[in-house]
């Protein structure tokens, strides 16, 4: 059926008002306006399952509940794809991401090598906090899934009101920094096939799974090689058996054998990464003072 582009209009005991009332419709397109309308119940459905999608980013989760409500507001669940860029360097920070279940890589350069990696443990964007609005990276989606966005007004005076998130965030903005030191060391000095295995198994933790998606040509750009040097690193992993690769997915198959492998970056760079059952990263966590 071809929609046209009339001006909304309802009809009292109409058809329409009837699903309405039934509960059968959730929202009305406004052609005349461009709007989507969305119902009550939709509306109270859609905060509700921001405010749960809300709780699965640790930083948003360790707010006090009054602080978390208010800043709910200012937050809508968005869907980032994989090679999406939601920031550039030398560009203002329009927004600032919570991811939920993606993971963003951040590079200073389109040909990398990456020099952090954000998940549900932290946001993109922290340089807000820092009172700089404009990036000095490029944040590359690199698993695709859900982030609550705020826009940068926003996110500015929510900080300025909010005395818990400014000291999650300048513990982020902290951890952060020692995660880019330890990056520029890695990438210096230790071996592909080591940083490899750490940047398995650091994907790993911010997907909160064994299996994800990663191209090879994805993971030169981002150890800062070429193809040919990613399958030469690949190839022992597999014979191996501490991971399989197919056609993009990568299942790691041994986690205490691909920890073994990786450089001691990965344990380092774990005191600020979420914590994994049973690693020996999660055993360093847990000492950690
Ligand atoms: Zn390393």
């Amino acid at each position: 059926m071809k929609l046209k582009n009339l001006p909304l209009r309802l009809v009292k005991g109409g058809p329409e008002q009837q699903a309405i009332e039934a509960g059968e419709i959730d929202a009305i397109i406004d052609h005349a306006s461009s709007n989507v309308i969305l119902l009550p119940a939709a509306r109270r459905a859609l905060q509700e399952a921001a405010h749960e999608a809300s709780k699965a980013n640790s930083l948003l989760a360790a707010l006090p509940h009054a602080e978390h409500q208010r800043l709910l507001a200012g937050l809508e669940p968005v869907t980032l794809k994989f090679g999406e860029v939601l920031q550039e360097p030398g560009s203002p920070v329009r927004h600032v991401y919570f991811p939920v279940d993606c993971v963003i890589c951040l590079v200073t350069t389109p040909e990398g090598p990456e020099v952090g990696l954000v998940g549900y443990e932290g946001m993109v964007g922290i340089s807000l906090a820092l009172g700089v609005n404009v990036s000095s990276v490029r944040a590359l989606v690199q698993a695709s899934g859900t982030a609550m966005r705020m826009k940068a007004a926003h996110f500015i005076k929510a900080l300025s009101q909010c005395p818990a998130l400014q000291r999650e965030l300048y513990r982020h903005a902290d951890a952060k920094l020692a995660l880019a030191r330890q990056t520029v060391t890695c990438n210096c000095f230790h071996a592909v096939e080591a940083r490899l295995a750490r940047w398995l198994l650091m994907t790993s933790d911010r997907v909160r799974s064994e299996e994800f998606f990663l191209t090879q040509a994805f993971l030169a750009e981002m150890l800062g090689v070429r193809r040919a040097t990613v399958n030469e690193a690949v190839g022992p992993l597999q014979r191996r058996k501490l991971i399989a690769n197919t056609r993009g997915k990568i299942m790691i198959l041994d986690r205490k054998g691909l920890e073994a492998a990786a450089c001691r970056c990965y344990t380092r760079i774990a005191v600020s990464a979420p914590s994994r059952r049973g690693s020996s990263a999660a055993r360093g966590l847990a000492s950690s003072p």
